[in-house]
């Protein structure tokens, strides 16, 4: 989608530090990382909020949370664990409007969050 960053970053008009891609998925460190670990999952196609979830993605989120998962692991994660969350609209503090999952990891992560 025009003007969208995480498409241009998916069709690679902007760089991204990539840290996995397949055919459905892109995982990418964020460019201003509030943990150790802070990489972004996103589906390739453009989906702007949870609320624009159909039926037909069901697949794909699932392919991306065991994507989130093989990544974590990767980046040694997975002795202590992780967060995986995703803002949705004003109230959850979403700025980017294409779907995409936060990895956070490589400390103690306080709840509730602020
Ligand atoms: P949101 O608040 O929408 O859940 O999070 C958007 C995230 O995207 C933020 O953590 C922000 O740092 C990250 N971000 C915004 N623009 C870029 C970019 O051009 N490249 C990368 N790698 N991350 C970005
Ligand atoms: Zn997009």
């Amino acid at each position: 989608m025009q003007d969208c960053i995480f498409c241009k970053i998916v069709q690679k008009e902007i760089p991204g530090k990539v840290v996995y891609e397949d055919d459905q998925v892109l995982a990418f460190h964020d460019i201003n990382p509030v943990a150790p670990v802070h990489v972004l999952l996103i589906p390739k196609q453009h989906i702007p909020t949870h609320f624009d979830i159909t039926a037909e993605d069901t697949k794909l989120i699932g392919h991306l949370h065991l994507v989130a998962s093989r990544i974590a692991e990767q980046l040694d994660l997975g002795e202590k664990g992780f967060r995986l969350v995703s803002n949705c609209k004003e109230y959850g503090g979403q700025l980017v409007f294409h779907l995409h999952f936060h990895l956070l990891g490589g400390r103690h992560l306080k709840w509730p969050p602020g």
